[in-house]
C-alpha cells in the first residue's frame, strides 16, 4: 500500500439543481476505497469564466487522505462524474459535475490523462478562495501560497452561500 496522501479536490456542477449535485458527489467521494474525507469548504455560487452564457456554478474544494496513487484516484472520480450524466462537449461548458484533482501531496506531474498541481487553479477565484477556507496555510508547488495568489485575483464573481445545502 501506498503511503497516506493528503489531496485537495475541486468540485463544480452548473446543471440540474447544482447543489444536490455537490451534496451526492461528497457522499460518492466519502465512499471511495481507501479514502477518507477529511474536510470540505462551504458551498460557493459562481459567475462562469469563459463560455458566459450558461448558468452559474456552484464551486467548493474538499480535502482527502487517501493510499491510492493520483491515476487510482482520477479514475474514481472520473467514475462519479460518469454517475451523475457528466457529457462533456465544449471547454469551460456546463457540465453536471466536475471533479479535479488540484493538489496531491507535493506530487508535480505533467501527463495528458492528469496534470498536477492542476495547471489553471492559481489563476482562479472560485478555486482558491474555497481552497484558503479549508487550508489558509497551504502553498502551491511552484506558484506561491494560496492566500497571497488569492488576493491578486477579481473575486467580485464569487459569493459564498450562508447554508451548505447537505
Ligand atoms: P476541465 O476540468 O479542465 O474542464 P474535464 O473535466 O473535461 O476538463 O477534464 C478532462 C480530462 O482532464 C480528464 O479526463 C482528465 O484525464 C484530465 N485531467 C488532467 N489533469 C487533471 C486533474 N488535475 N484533475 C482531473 N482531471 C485532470
Ligand atoms: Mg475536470
Amino acid at each position: 500500500m501506498n503511503p497516506r496522501a493528503t489531496v485537495f479536490l475541486g468540485l463544480g456542477s452548473n446543471l440540474e439543481q447544482p447543489l444536490v449535485q455537490l451534496s451526492r458527489a461528497l457522499r460518492e467521494i466519502h465512499e471511495i476505497p481507501n479514502t477518507a474525507l477529511v474536510r470540505v469548504s462551504s458551498f460557493y455560487d459562481t459567475v462562469p469564466i469563459g463560455l458566459a452564457e450558461q448558468p452559474n456554478f456552484v464551486n467548493a474544494v474538499a480535502e482527502l487522505q487517501t493510499t491510492l496513487n493520483p491515476s487510482e484516484l482520477l479514475s474514481h472520480l472520473i467514475e462519479i462524474e460518469a454517475a451523475h450524466q457528466r457529457v462533456r462537449t465544449v471547454r469551460d461548458g456546463p457540465r453536471t459535475l466536475d471533479l479535479d484533482i488540484l493538489l496531491f501531496d507535493n506530487i508535480s506531474m505533467n501527463e495528458p490523462m492528469l496534470t498536477i498541481p492542476h495547471p489553471r487553479m492559481h489563476e482562479r477565484a472560485f478555486v482558491l478562495w474555497p481552497l484558503a477556507e479549508i487550508a489558509p496555510e497551504l502553498a502551491i508547488p511552484g506558484r506561491g501560497y494560496v492566500l497571497e495568489l488569492l488576493v491578486a485575483l477579481d473575486v467580485s464573481g464569487v459569493r459564498k452561500y450562508e447554508e451548505r445545502a447537505r
